[in-house]
């Protein structure tokens, strides 16, 4: 069991890190963890992650009755107890800004293409909980349709969450949740995907097992079933049937709406022309005046 000292370390390391990685800006963020069976370790409010000392921590009860602390626990407070309440198996839960995931988030973009084979291991897909008010109950009632079936998920126009076993454990699917943002979005701006298909997702879900993985829920085996509509009962992934390959390319409307927003060549050679607005005029008005 490690001490309470050691996890009050333990919090000022990550915010440490989130901090040194711009995962938080200013006062953002927050991370709490469970202390023995009834009670949390919480950052406080309004202080900088990057800069937080041991002692200035609070201690909750986990309806989030402060029973100990000089300052107030974080205004997020509401979102860590609904986790609690919902994952008896999570101990620890961080909330971040991470820039490139959050852009996902407010591009409403869910994570869940099953691209990288580490992800589907471990996370699985990342899903967006609906737009709600930071610090208010609206918060926790997006994240609580969510949370039973994932580790990790975007927050829509705001940013990411993540829980684990342990705070490390935690903090770590927050780096996941962001450097697979950032491939994702380094691979749709070279305007092509190649999704990994769903027979070989469900062998790799096999793997959580070997690896001795613990995913909330199952990958659901047919994004098109009912238990596909339930968030709470399996993880939907978009993975194209492969037909015996284990790659499949991108679909080609979504490929060629990509390639044409970034000029990029098209896949079968036939090269995208960009034009700017007043090199298409010219063209135009060279064309009539041609016809005259
Ligand atoms: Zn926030």
């Amino acid at each position: 069991m490690t001490t309470e000292s050691q996890l009050r370390a333990d919090i000022v390391e990550v915010g440490r890190r989130m901090y040194a990685r711009g995962y938080t800006a200013s006062n953002d963020g927050n991370i709490s963890v469970r202390l023995g069976s009834d009670r949390l370790l919480m950052t406080p409010k309004s202080v900088c992650k990057g800069f937080m000392t041991p002692d200035m921590m609070c201690i909750t009860d986990l309806d989030g009755r402060k029973l100990q602390g000089d300052r107030e626990p974080s205004s997020e407070m509401l979102m860590h107890l609904e986790v609690y309440r919902r994952r008896p198996d999570v101990a620890a839960v961080v909330h971040a800004h991470p820039p490139t995931a959050t852009g996902f988030a407010v591009a409403g973009i869910p994570l869940d293409r099953a691209v990288l084979a580490e992800v589907l291991c471990t996370l699985g897909s990342i899903p967006i909980a609906e737009y709600a008010t930071p610090s208010t109950q609206e918060l926790p009632d997006a994240v609580a349709k969510y949370i039973k079936a994932h580790d990790g998920m975007l927050l829509a126009n705001h940013g990411a969450l993540t829980v684990g076993a342990d705070l490390f454990g935690a903090y770590y699917k927050m780096e996941t949740v962001e450097h697979f943002a950032k491939i994702s979005l380094v691979a749709r701006m070279l305007g092509r995907e190649n999704l990994i298909a769903r027979e070989e997702v469900l062998r790799l879900q096999e793997l959580r097992g070997t690896y001795g993985i613990k995913a909330p829920a199952p990958i659901c085996a047919d994004e098109t079933t009912s238990a596909a509509d339930d968030p709470a009962l399996c993880q939907v992934v978009q993975a194209p049937e492969g037909g015996g390959s284990r790659l499949v390319a991108d679909p080609p409307s979504r490929g060629a709406e990509t390639r044409a927003r970034f000029g990029v060549a098209s896949a079968d050679g036939n090269a995208e022309i960009r034009l700017t607005y007043r090199e298409l005029s010219e063209l135009i008005e060279d064309a009539i005046r041609n016809l005259r």
